[in-house]
């Protein structure tokens, strides 16, 4: 039986996981392992994907998946696994031996394996009797001055924002990893200037299969932070846990915030602290980032740990009598192996091995084995397969997990009842049950763009405009006033006041919208979203996970291209870049509110609803093509947690409003005040560099003529079209303001075309070239050659479309 075929309410036992490469092991990271216990909870509104409960928490995965996971019943898997005690123990009878079993065998097993005085109990860190793990006699701190970097390194949804933000205050800077676009934050601690603590992506694994993970792995081994903090959900440790457990074997000081606390003791549950910390060696701090508990012990903490490099204790987690020692005598013999070329390759030797029994071909490579070496590897782990099994990538997450089961059993005392598990799951079931969470996204979407664009963010820019308006105006009788320069005149007010200013009018919408976008994506509506959407998405060759940025295209495309980064893998990124501009966003409305109504009065809404409606089918057009030719890659699999609802922190959001204010401000005053500038001077000058007495003879006019030829087909070849076209590439709503100063009247516009041309241009408005500000931000995220050949693309699907409509619209 596979795992597609189970109920829902029900549970079954995996008893093995098929598919193959980075899909598979993705499911291994995510706990998806044999012997484990899951739940169907619920399938998507669509019937697919499915909602499972595993290790106690929620995951999504695809049916298509799911039909490669087999699974046997809960109950003859239990007994198996009592009468063979040699399971794991992860099925529900299993689990309850296994803790016992544990918990006594772990007056050895808890002890850190570094040999020295283990009759005292030591904790880890600073300010106990930490004598096992900071040795005064020997203790060799890093110099005064040395600047203590930290990784700060957690799953997804762990409270990392909200830690990073209490632990930096204002000073952060955001650039990109080197080489790659993923967001690279980092800032002083707060009071300790000589440290700097780096935000890594939210990862689950250091698997090399996102960029995320590529990056964070690098960032520890090459860039060699002299400590990490390592976020853990409190209320979830079995999934957190995992990947502590692999940063651990990267052999830096590292200290555990154990965050979330105030919620796991608001349902009446604990974590005994001591004993993680003996069981993992490393200091482990409750902390509480929202509520800014326990985060100064955590800093002294991680402060101490990096001062005297002080290195996990424990990196050996592999159990002796699990699986008859298989997989441990597996990892040991390959560590003995390739120490020499873990050493030289500067890699971390447990790391080494584990990865190597992965199959990771990054290391494998980095290490430089020879063919003996690795035929020796390679039958060492074909040995321990057969004795376990279990195959390779399945034993090591199964050693993994193994121990963290045991911890959980030992130091975790679980809460009978989560109230936030309770009232996620009384939410869920409008949100994406059968037959409401459709009418709830649709109802919830409608609602944010109605606040947004109808009433907060409407309301705000026209405060802005008319206070934009009027400093123009004071600046224009000044100058007139003064009598300043006519040309110098003309560029203040014309180029840059206009230029600027009607940019800058677009920001409270753009903060707004932020706002309500983070809301949803903090309080965790936006994983169900993608939950939701992922069956339609797929058949555009997208996942769920890439409706958030196209819905944020709909208002601007620059958040939504920005908001892209959220997704796993760079082919759903580029795909989805490419797609937003079809979103037609608020800047077009103008255009056609102002075309409609001279062409088509009586149909405004009519029209304006098939534009839309015309965008998206285009752009659903495009992702079929390109699923068969430029984007054929493999589909990202759909195996997402789904996180409690949660309120987010006001701080939080407050910080995210501000930076991306000023995100906007510098874009502004950057690029948009030098194309203001430009077009400024095109319009204003002729083509011997003197003043154009009219408009027809300036140089824009003359570039403009250069291209008309291009729009006689499309039933539009008049250069002042064109020029308001090209003022459009630098904001859509010049579009209008173009051709109101260079037709004069609407009845001169009226004659100047025939009804089927101005619909011809209405689609190759709604369809050309996305404006300079959203090409601005294509390149920042996938670079310049994206950023061009977007353009080029946009425009050409924009001809080839209004000339079809043109066609057709003539015949008729
Ligand atoms: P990230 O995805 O790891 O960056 O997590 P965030 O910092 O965005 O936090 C996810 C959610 O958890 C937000 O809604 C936070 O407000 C909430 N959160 C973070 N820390 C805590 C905490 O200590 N206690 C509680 N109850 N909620 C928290
Ligand atoms: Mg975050």
């Amino acid at each position: 039986m596979t795992l597609n075929e189970l109920k829902t309410g029900e549970s079954a036992v995996i008893t093995k996981v098929g598919g193959e490469g980075a899909l598979r092991q993705h499911f291994l990271d995510m706990g998806v392992i044999p012997k484990t216990e899951v739940t169907l909870i619920k399938f998507a509104p669509m019937g697919d994907p499915m909602e499972l409960r595993i290790h106690g928490y929620e995951l999504t995965l695809r049916i298509a998946d799911a039909k490669k996971i087999e699974i046997g019943p809960v109950r003859a898997a239990a007994e198996k696994d009592d009468a063979a005690e040699n399971g794991t123990g992860k099925t529900s009878a299993g689990r309850q031996k296994k803790r016992r079993s544990a918990a006594e065998g772990d007056a050895e097993n808890g002890k850190p394996d570094t040999g020295k005085a283990a009759a005292r109990v030591c904790h880890p860190g600073f300010g106990e009797d930490g004598v096992l793990y900071h040795d005064p006699a020997t203790e060799n701190p890093l110099p005064e001055g040395t600047v203590l970097t930290f990784a700060l390194a957690g799953n997804q949804n762990s409270g990392k924002t909200t830690l990073f933000n209490s632990l930096t205050g204002s000073n952060q800077h955001v650039g990109n990893f080197p080489g790659v676009t993923v967001d690279r934050k980092s800032g002083a601690i707060r009071g300790h200037a000589d440290t700097e603590v780096v935000d890594l992506p939210g990862i689950y694994s250091l698997s090399p299969y996102t960029e995320e993970e590529i990056v964070s792995r690098q960032y520890i081994i090459g860039e060699k932070p002299k400590g990490i903090i390592n976020i853990v959900d409190a209320t979830n440790i079995e999934r957190n846990l995992y990947l502590t457990m692999q940063l651990i074997e990267l052999d830096v000081p590292m200290v555990l915030a154990l965050n979330m606390m105030d919620e796991l003791r608001g349902n009446g549950g604990s974590v005994r602290t001591n004993d993680m910390e003996a069981m993992l060696g490393i200091p482990v701090v409750p902390i509480s980032a929202a509520k800014n508990e326990g985060v100064d012990e955590l800093v002294a903490h991680a402060l101490h740990v990096a001062k005297y490099q002080e290195s996990p204790a424990k990196q050996d987690f592999c159990d002796e009598s699990d699986h008859g020692g298989a997989i441990h005598r597996c990892i040991h013999g390959i560590m003995s192996l390739v120490e020499d070329h873990a050493k030289r390759a500067g890699i971390p030797i447990r790391f080494a091995a584990n990865k190597i029994i992965e199959g990771d071909e990054r290391v494998i490579k980095a290490l430089e084995l020879s063919r003996n070496e690795r035929e020796m590897i390679e039958h060492i782990i074909l040995q321990m397969e057969e004795e376990c099994g279990l195959d390779r990538a399945a034993a090591i997450a199964d050693m993994r997990f193994s121990f963290v089961e045991k911890l959980a059993a030992k130091c975790v005392v679980k809460p009978v009842e989560s109230k936030e598990r309770e009232r996620s799951e009384k939410i869920d079931r409008i949100l994406t049950g059968k037959f409401t969470a459709i009418p709830a996204f649709i109802g919830i979407m409608a609602l944010v763009f109605w606040l947004t664009f109808g009433v907060i963010g409407a309301w705000l820019q026209e405060i802005l405009e008319t206070g934009i308006d009027s400093l123009t105006g004071l600046v224009d009788s000044a100058f007139e006033a003064w009598n300043v320069n006519e040309v110098l005149h003309s560029l203040v007010v014309d180029g840059i006041f206009n230029g600027v200013g009607s940019v800058l009018s677009f920001m409270p919408i753009i903060i707004i919208l932020f706002f309500f976008l983070s809301l949803l994506e903090d309080t965790g509506y936006m994983a169900r979203v993608a939950f939701v959407m992922d069956k339609p998405l797929r058949r555009l060759g997208l996942s769920g996970r890439s409706i958030v940025p196209m819905l944020i295209g709909f208002g601007c495309s620059v958040p939504g291209v920005m908001a892209s980064r959220t997704l796993p893998s760079q082919r759903d990124r580029k795909l989805t870049i490419m797609l937003i501009p079809f979103m037609s966003c608020t800047a077009k409305l103008p255009i056609y509110a102002f075309f409609t109504g001279i062409f088509f009065p009586g149909h405004s809404a009519l029209v304006m609803i098939g534009l839309y409606l015309f965008g998206i089918l285009t752009g659903i057009l495009t992702a079929h093509i390109s699923k068969y030719t430029a984007f054929k890659g493999e589909a990202v699999p759909f195996v997402m947690e789904l996180p409690n609802y949660r309120m987010p922190g006001a701080k939080n959001v407050i910080r995210l409003l501000w930076e991306k204010a000023k995100d906007f401000l510098m874009r502004a005053f950057t690029i948009i005040f030098v194309a203001s500038i430009a077009i400024w001077f095109l319009q204003t000058f002729n083509l011997h560099f003197g003043l154009a007495a009219t408009s027809q003879e300036s140089i824009l006019a003359s570039i403009a003529n250069v291209f008309t030829p291009i729009f006689k087909p499309l039933g539009f070849g008049d250069w002042r079209i064109v020029t308001a076209l090209i003022t459009g590439f630098m904001a859509k709503e010049s579009v209008v303001s173009t051709l109101s100063v260079l037709f004069g009247d609407s009845s001169a516009l009226l004659s100047a075309f025939a009804p089927a041309a101005a619909f011809a241009l209405l689609i190759f408005c709604l369809l050309y070239t996305p404006c300079v500000a959203a090409i601005a931000s294509v390149k920042r995220e996938l670079g310049r050659k994206w950023a061009f050949g977007i353009v080029l693309f946009q425009c050409a699907v924009a001809w080839i479309m209004a000339f079809i409509v043109y066609m057709i619209a003539s015949m008729v």
